[in-house]
């Protein structure tokens, strides 16, 4: 019995330690360099001040979908690719989405510093609805094509 207690109990450490690894590989390779990601529309829930609901960008380009605002150290144009790692990840980037995960940066937001990326669904992709669902994720993004740490 007590043989047998002693190797459930190895088993049960063995277990623990090799979580506790999976779970720091996974946060020191990948979930510690993600960004925020989250959505907004044209909305005035969404945009708050009022000469910013004109229908356009930062840049002063009409809205459309496939449009990001993200922090100024990155210029208007630049691409950012959401990278799904997570089953979550895919689940969103497909049911929120329609499967795309590449984006342009065309618009800034005063609470978009950093590593921040907000997602512009205009009403074709659902609005402020599937912006409220988005709600925040964490992602990992490529921006021009290099995985951003
Ligand atoms: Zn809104």
């Amino acid at each position: 019995m007590v043989e047998r207690s002693g190797k459930i109990l190895a088993t049960l450490t063995a277990a623990a330690i090799l979580a506790l690894g999976l779970w720091t590989a996974y946060y020191y390779l990948w979930a510690r360099h993600a960004y925020i990601v989250t959505a907004y529309c044209n909305c005035p829930i969404c945009i708050n001040v009022k000469d910013f609901q004109d229908g356009k960008f930062a840049n002063n380009k009409p809205v459309h979908w496939g449009a990001v605002a993200a922090d100024k150290s990155i210029p208007f144009g630049s691409r950012v690719e959401l990278v799904p790692f997570l089953p979550t990840d895919w689940f969103s980037i497909n049911r929120f989405l329609g499967g795309q995960k590449e984006f342009v940066v065309e618009d800034r937001g005063g609470k978009i510093k950093g590593r921040h990326i907000d997602i512009f669904f205009p009403d074709s992709m659902g609005g402020h609805q599937t912006a409220k669902k988005w709600g925040v994720r964490r992602m990992r993004v490529k921006i021009n094509g290099r995985l951003a740490e």
